[in-house]
């Protein structure tokens, strides 16, 4: 298939998505830890966190853009499941986005939604999965996977949207999502917390506020999770694995 590095350039202007792989695995993260779902990963981030575990939807783009009636197709090619994962990237930059989630509505599947929480649209979501950005993710020059730093700034200034986190909250079922190192992250994690109860007009629980390990490889989980667990008894806010790093490592299309 044709494959572009620009998200912005063939797709959505033509009302396709950039859509960086098509796949059917396990959920591995989150409430939804373990079911069995399609995940349809888009290309384009408007953030370049220095962890990034989806590096050709961030740092180096590439996609074949589908128009929606070809994604519904290949979901429906991957039979049983029933709940969808629509995620990137992030998905919520692009309109096409909307459409392709009213049409997985009308045909009945779950979807979640991952977002960096940063970006609000109206839509039919079941489950905003949002993982707003602390700043241990800002690509800092000594942890730029290119070298070049060129992204600290832009990445700082857009990471957080306390109008955008409060619109998602009160609009639909949510799981607030932290992706976290060390203890040292904890204390802006309950600010940001305190923050969103504060601004939302909807009840945030702490079993909504999960815990997840930095670690996109068994190693590097082997090296978190233990710490992250215990922050997340300490705090009492929910710990999440990564299952698909635990059954999988960092195979791609899991
Ligand atoms: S917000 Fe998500 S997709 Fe975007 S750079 Fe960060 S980890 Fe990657």
């Amino acid at each position: 298939m044709p494959v572009s590095s620009d998200p912005g350039s063939d797709s959505d202007a033509a009302g396709d998505l950039p859509v960086n792989e098509l796949f059917y695995s396990l959920q591995g993260e989150g409430k939804l830890a373990g079911v069995p779902t399609v995940f349809i990963r888009t290309s384009g981030c408007n953030l370049r966190c220095w962890y990034c575990d989806s590096y050709h939807t961030s740092w180096e783009p590439t996609h074949a853009a589908m128009d929606v009636d070809g994604v519904l197709d290949d979901v429906r090619s991957h039979g049983d499941a029933d709940h969808v994962v629509l995620t990137g990237g992030e998905p919520m930059m692009h309109e096409a986005s909307v459409h392709l989630l009213e049409r997985l509505d009308d045909a009945g599947y779950h979807v979640t939604v991952e977002t960096n929480g940063t970006i609000y649209r109206d839509a039919p979501i079941d489950l905003a999965s949002i993982s707003p950005k602390l700043q241990n993710s800002t690509p800092t020059a000594d942890r730029d996977p290119k070298g070049e730093g060129e992204w600290a700034e832009r990445h700082e200034d857009r990471r957080i949207d306390t109008d955008a986190l409060a619109d998602l909250v009160e609009t639909y079922d949510f799981q607030l999502k932290f992706v976290v190192t060390e203890a040292s992250d904890m204390p802006e994690v309950n600010d940001l917390v305190a923050r969103i109860r504060e601004v939302a007009d909807a009840p945030v629980r702490d079993d909504d506020v999960l815990l997840m390990p930095e670690g996109a490889t068994r190693k590097r989980l082997n090296e978190t999770r233990e710490r992250v667990a215990e922050l997340a008894m300490d705090h009492g806010y929910r710990y999440t694995p990564r299952l698909h790093v635990d059954l999988w490592n960092d195979a791609p299309e899991t």
